[in-house]
């Protein structure tokens, strides 16, 4: 048994993480500031209202509840077009915050982390799979903030022997089967979140598809769904292999297949039984056409399989979740 801190444990995948964990018997303490996470979503007794960009709270509860074994960071802000309005809050909580909380686990002689790194670090593909040699040009400054914290993370593999995992995730999707924790943000930006809550009627405005004249076979942009709970294996695969190794590693994380907006519609269609109607509209701003992993690295060197390769499996499993609230 292993003993995990996940910085941002009430949110999505945090959630989700703590809950595998917990079922594989470890030890888990959740740190959150419940900005965008939900109460509802902790898994752990051992909670600590905490918000990264505060330094001395964050040392005291690593002081108070560590030692752990890894650290597992999933607080961020992550919505895409917010980082093209907005992006001051980007750096400050996703990049400050980091190298706060890198500071108080030096301080605290920790040195193993998992950071949620994202597909946005590549900007426009210049391949039909990225795998991780693709070049990194952020279109976004939710991408350039994860960057910027991959090559932190390196150089204080080099400087201070802190080993590190960034995994690169593509589209998080799904939910855990039990139907107990699912995809929750307020406002609700994702798309198959969004195309769920128009079915249950429990959005406004009419479900929205953002493009029509991207350079995709049918002009809406693509992108490669990954279930949820196959991300939380891939972390901890991570985990065995810091343990074993040193140095700061980078893994692209996806099934290798994509699907554009309207694929995912007529899916979604099949898995809730009855059309869902939509409009085309603009683009939204800082979205990539074509986003596809390529995730043999992980697959080969973290021995990381995904479980769930079929895109009605997984808005299954994100519907059983939200037809249920
Ligand atoms: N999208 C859409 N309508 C929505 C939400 C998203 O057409 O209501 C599109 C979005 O522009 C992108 C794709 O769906 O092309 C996936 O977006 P999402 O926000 O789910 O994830 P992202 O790729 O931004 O991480």
């Amino acid at each position: 048994m292993a003993k995990f801190l996940v910085l941002g444990g009430a949110g999505y995948i945090g959630s989700h993480m703590v809950n595998y964990l917990q079922k594989n018997h470890h030890q888990v303490v959740v740190f959150d500031n419940l900005s965008t996470g939900f109460e509802g979503l902790v898994l752990t007794e051992q909670f600590r209202n905490i918000d990264i960009l505060d330094s001395e709270a964050l040392k005291t509860a690593f002081n108070d509840l560590g030692p752990f074994d890894c650290v597992i960071h999933f607080c961020a802000k992550s919505l895409v077009g917010e980082s093209k309005t907005d992006p001051k809050i980007y750096y400050r909580n996703n990049v400050t915050g980091t190298l706060n909380l890198l500071d108080v686990m030096l301080q605290t002689g920790h040195d193993k982390i998992i950071f949620s790194s994202t597909a946005a670090t590549f900007g426009v593909p210049e391949s039909e799979e990225i795998d991780e040699s693709h070049p990194t040009h952020p279109i976004n400054p939710y991408g350039q903030s994860k960057l910027m914290v991959e090559k932190i993370l390196s150089d204080y593999a080099e400087a201070y022997g802190m080993r590190s995992v960034c995994l690169r995730y593509f589209n998080a999707a799904g939910a855990d089967p039990s139907g107990k924790i699912g995809e929750l943000h307020d406002p609700e930006t994702h798309l198959i979140p969004n195309i769920l809550k128009s079915v249950l009627g429990q959005t406004e405005a009419t479900l929205k598809v953002f493009g029509t004249d991207y350079p995709t076979p049918d002009g809406s942009c693509i992108r490669d769904y990954i279930h949820v709970n196959d991300l939380s294996s891939a972390h901890f695969k991570a985990f065995e292999y810091i343990e074993k190794h040193t140095g700061a590693y980078r893994y692209n994380l996806g099934i290798g297949n994509g699907f554009s907006v309207l694929d995912v519609i007529r899916t979604a269609e099949k898995v809730v039984g009855k059309p869902i109607p939509f409009d085309l509209a603009e683009r939204r701003a800082g979205d990539p056409p074509k986003l596809i992993a390529d995730s043999t690295r992980a697959q080969k060197e973290l021995g990381w399989q995904p479980q769930f390769l079929e895109l009605e499996e997984i808005i299954q499993t994100a519907w059983d979740f939200h037809k249920n609230r």
